[in-house]
C-alpha cells in the first residue's frame, strides 16, 4: 500500500495544506494521506503551540469527507519530541512504500532534522515546489552528506543508493501560512476562505488565537 504521510504542525491546518495534499495524493495515486500533527516540534518554540488536542481535532474536521485523508494521533501517544524519522520507522513497518510530504522551504532545512541522512533510508519524498520558487537545482538541494548517495534520474527525480527515491512535485502552492491565519485571528481579521469553515469555527469557539 502507496501512503503519504504529512508531518507538521498544523497550528491550525488551513487551505494550502488541504490542496497540496489532495494534489500529491492523485498525482502519486496514493491510497492515503496520513496527516500527522507533531506534539512537541523540535523546530518550534513549544510554548507557544496549541494543545495537541486542539490542533488534531482540527484537522480532523478539516479532512472530514476525503476518503485519501486520514489523521494520525501517532506523535502524541508517543510523547515527547516528535522526531518524523521515529514516526517515519513505524509507518514503514506498517506500509510497504511511505512518501514523506514536504514543502520545499522545509526541505532545505532537512539537514537539521534528527538522523536526517537516516531518513532517506526509509522513506521516499515529494518535495513539494511551487512555479518559479526554486533557489537550488539537481543535487545541490541536498544535504553535502546525502548528495553523494543520489543520482538524479531526470529533473524532477533522484534515487538514492537505498532505492528510495525524491521526487519534486509542482503545487499550486496557495500563499496561506498558519502563522499569518493566527496573526489575523489576534487582530480579529477575517480567516474566512483560508481554513474550511468547521476549522473556522472551531477556533472561534475555543477563543484560539486571541
Ligand atoms: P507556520 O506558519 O506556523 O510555520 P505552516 O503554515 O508553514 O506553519 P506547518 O504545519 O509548519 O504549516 O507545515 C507543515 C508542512 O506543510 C511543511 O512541510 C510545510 O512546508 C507545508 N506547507 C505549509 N504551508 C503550505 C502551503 N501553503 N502549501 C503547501 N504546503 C505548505
Amino acid at each position: 500500500m502507496r501512503v503519504g504521510i504529512f508531518g507538521g504542525t498544523f497550528d491550525p491546518v488551513h487551505n494550502g495544506h488541504l490542496r497540496a495534499a489532495e494534489e500529491i495524493g492523485e498525482s502519486f495515486s496514493l491510497e492515503k494521506v496520513y496527516f500527522v500533527p507533531a506534539y512537541i516540534p523540535p523546530h518550534k518554540n513549544a510554548g507557544n503551540i496549541s494543545a495537541m488536542g486542539d490542533r488534531l481535532a482540527m484537522v480532523r474536521l478539516a479532512i472530514k469527507g476525503n476518503r485519501r485523508f486520514s489523521a494520525s494521533d501517532a506523535e502524541l501517544r508517543r510523547g515527547g519530541i516528535s522526531y518524523s524519522i521515529d514516526t517515519i520507522e513505524i509507518m514503514e513497518k506498517r506500509f510497504k512504500d511511505v512518501y514523506y510530504l514536504i514543502g520545499v522551504d522545509a526541505f532545505d532545512e532537512i539537514d537539521t532534522w534528527h538522523r536526517y541522512e537516516d531518513l532517506f533510508y526509509h522513506t521516499n519524498f515529494i518535495v513539494m515546489v511551487r512555479p518559479n520558487h526554486r533557489k537550488k537545482s539537481g543535487l545541490t538541494m541536498f544535504p553535502k552528506n546525502v548528495r553523494k548517495q543520489m543520482t538524479p534520474l531526470n529533473d524532477y527525480s533522484f534515487q538514492h543508493n537505498s532505492g528510495r527515491q525524491v521526487y519534486l512535485q509542482l503545487i499550486t502552492q496557495l500563499d496561506i501560512s498558519a502563522t499569518r491565519i493566527r496573526t489575523s485571528v489576534g487582530s480579529r481579521k477575517s480567516i474566512r476562505y483560508l481554513v474550511p469553515p468547521a476549522v473556522e469555527t472551531y477556533i472561534k469557539e475555543k477563543g484560539l488565537y486571541q
